[in-house]
């Protein structure tokens, strides 16, 4: 059930980002045979479905972060960044791509009383992550990437 939310609240969003992206590409560019107003509906309509998403993933964003594997304490320190850009997402998707895979992996922290590593997902890493899922739909879709 949490899976599902997720996914619809992913694809939610990305239905919102097209339409917003869709708006965005009319006022660049405009079209003489399409009024105006239809544009602002579609803009207002793409609002709905991100309210819905931000609903569907509130849950998610607010969900604790995880405790110490080893020994369940929840005190730990931020333990150095170990994140290298992913070769891959870098080749597909640029700079931005690549970011937003790092910022998703999550933190990487030490337990206080046992100096084990470990890696915990934070609000930002989770943010990065469905920002990550939309961007790639949207990829997919062939609106980011030509
Ligand atoms: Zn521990």
């Amino acid at each position: 059930m949490k899976q599902l939310k997720y996914i619809a609240g992913i694809l939610l969003a990305t239905v919102a980002a097209m339409a917003v992206l869709g708006t965005i590409s009319f006022l660049l560019n405009p079209d003489p045979d399409v009024p105006w107003w239809i544009v602002g509906v579609m803009f207002v309509l793409g609002l709905v479905p991100f309210g819905g998403a931000f609903l569907l993933l509130r849950d998610n964003l607010t969900v604790a972060s995880r405790p110490c594997p080893k020994c369940k304490s929840a005190e730990r320190r931020i333990a150095g960044v170990l994140r290298r850009p992913n070769k891959w997402a870098q080749h597909i998707g640029g700079i931005l791509l690549a970011s937003l895979w790092g910022a998703s992996r999550g933190q990487q922290v030490q337990c206080i009383h046992c100096n084990t590593l470990y890696l915990t997902q934070t609000r930002g890493s989770r943010i990065a992550g469905i920002l990550l899922w939309i961007f790639l739909l949207l990829a997919l879709s062939g609106v980011v990437l030509p």
